[in-house]
Formats: structure tokens, C-alpha cells, sequence
């Protein structure tokens, strides 16, 4: 465990959770009482958690800024001494552009870590209270999403990801759902049936959700005037909520032993 944490002349990147600002980490929520300056992620993060933050902290939204007068703000506190906290939505390194920072301090000779965060599929989960991996049905999960404006490879294009079957949790995709829909279809393994989940805002006072299958969800979510913030769920795990069916698991079977369990 890293002592102490921010150090002065440090950056930490720490993950804010999905926006409830309980659900930040018991390690990030200290960094913020202890910051003297603060970048937050104005667009997802919730702005309660900078009520933490101690009075004279200097606080940025980088929702109106560009990387470079981002870094600036990180360098110049760090170089005056301060306790730095650049703080991103969910977890920090998911989608969370902090390659090109991190790149950036080292380049500067600026030392910092990252504190981890829930990402929005766990708070979308917990919404729904379904379990995303169960016995026989899916044991995997794929976080993706379609391309935007920001590409994504060929190799990842979601009709090849979707061929793979399991649990999908798709990010930054909910204003293409048609496209959404039909990629998922073209893998071949997906069909009109199969279940849906959309989770708008998941952990915050305004959260919506949205299911259906393959062959509704487009014109719900539609319905519903859900266009952004929103996560995905697709897979037959999603089923097991309304039949009630689901197998049970070997963890907790009476004639299963394990390391804790004989
Ligand atoms: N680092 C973040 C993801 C940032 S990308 C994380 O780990 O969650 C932004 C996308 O995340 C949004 O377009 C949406 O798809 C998803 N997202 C973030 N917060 C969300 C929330 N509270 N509910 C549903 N989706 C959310």
C-alpha cells in the first residue's frame, strides 16, 4: 500500500466512480481532502465529491480545456509543490485518455499514480442487480464500443467482437444504436432475442434503465430520449433475470471443496 498518498509535487490520477459520490474510493476520497489542486472531468464526475476537497484547493473543470492547458495546470502545481489530482469519471484507464498525461509528466520528470475507480459496467450491474458471468450461460466480458469519432481497429470491429458471444458491455455508444444493433446481428451469434439492458446515468439521482432484446431495444432507447451516458449490456445472462433459471455455482455448492473449504 503506497503511504501517505498524494505526496507533494505528485499527480494522482484517481478514478471518481460512476457519479453516486459514495462510490469513490475510500484511498481516492482521502487523495481529494488532501489536494491543493484539483482537474476534474466536468462532463461525468459528480461535483459533490469536490465539496472533499479542503477550502483554498484550487479546482479546474478540464470539460472546456485541451490537453496541453491541462498538463500546464498538473506541471505548475507540481512544480510549486503541491498535491495534484486529476480526477476521471469510473475508473481512469478506461477510456480515460491518461496515456498522453502520463507521457507527458514523464517528459516533465513529474512522478504520479492512479487510484482505481468503479467503471460504469459495475454500476450499471448493481443497477440491475444482475450478475454478469453466471455458470454455463457466459464467463466472460468484453468492454467495448463502436467507433466514432475515435476509431477503433479493424481487428475489434463489434461484428467480429460480437461472433465471440458472452457478456458485452458497450461504452460511448448509445447515440448509434442502429448501427449497434445490426453489428451486433452481422457476428451471427447475437439474435432478435437476445436480451438488452441500457443504463442511463447508472448510480446517479436521474438514472433510467432501458431493456429489451436485439429486436426493441433501438426504439426504446429511442422512446426513452436516451442519447449519451449511457452503458450497454447485451448478452443471456441478461435472461436469467426474468426466467429465473440460472445454474447454480460451484463456489457455494455443498459438495464443492476449494482452498477455504474442504
Ligand atoms: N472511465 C469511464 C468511462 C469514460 S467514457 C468509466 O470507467 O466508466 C464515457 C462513457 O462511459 C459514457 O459514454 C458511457 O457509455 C459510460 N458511462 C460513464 N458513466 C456512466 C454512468 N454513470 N452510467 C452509464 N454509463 C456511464
Amino acid at each position: 500500500m503506497t503511504a501517505s498518498m498524494p505526496e507533494a509535487g505528485q499527480v494522482l490520477f484517481v478514478g471518481a466512480g460512476p457519479g453516486d459520490p459514495e462510490l469513490i474510493t475510500v484511498k481516492g476520497l482521502k487523495a481529494l481532502q488532501q489536494a491543493e489542486v484539483v482537474v476534474y472531468a466536468g462532463s461525468l464526475v459528480n461535483p459533490a465529491l469536490l465539496d472533499e476537497c479542503p477550502s483554498g484547493c484550487e479546482i479546474h473543470d478540464s470539460a472546456p480545456l485541451n490537453l496541453d492547458q491541462v498538463l500546464q495546470i498538473l506541471i505548475a502545481g507540481c512544480r510549486a509543490g503541491k498535491k495534484v489530482v486529476r480526477l476521471h469519471t469510473g475508473d481512469p484507464c478506461l477510456y480515460g485518455a491518461i496515456q498522453e498525461q502520463m507521457e507527458a509528466l514523464d517528459a516533465a520528470g513529474i512522478d504520479y499514480a492512479v487510484i482505481p475507480g468503479v467503471t460504469a459496467t459495475f454500476a450499471a450491474a448493481a443497477s440491475l442487480k444482475q450478475e454478469l458471468t453466471l455458470p454455463g450461460i457466459s464467463q466472460t466480458l468484453t468492454l467495448t464500443r463502436l467507433a466514432g469519432r475515435t476509431p477503433v481497429p479493424e481487428k475489434e470491429q463489434l461484428r467480429r467482437i460480437a461472433a465471440n458471444g458472452g457478456t458485452l458491455c458497450l461504452y460511448l455508444s448509445v447515440g448509434m444504436m442502429e448501427t449497434l444493433v445490426a453489428e451486433l446481428l452481422a457476428g451471427g451469434v447475437f439474435t432478435g432475442k437476445t436480451p438488452v439492458a441500457v443504463v442511463y446515468r447508472a448510480s446517479w439521482p436521474d438514472e433510467q434503465m432501458v431493456e429489451g432484446t436485439l429486436a426493441n431495444i433501438a426504439e426504446r432507447v429511442g422512446l426513452a430520449g436516451i442519447t449519451r451516458q449511457a452503458l450497454i449490456l447485451v448478452g443471456e445472462v441478461l435472461s436469467a433475470r426474468s426466467n429465473g433459471v440460472s445454474e447454480k455455482s460451484k463456489l457455494y455448492d455443498p459438495d464443492f471443496s476449494h482452498g477455504y473449504r474442504k
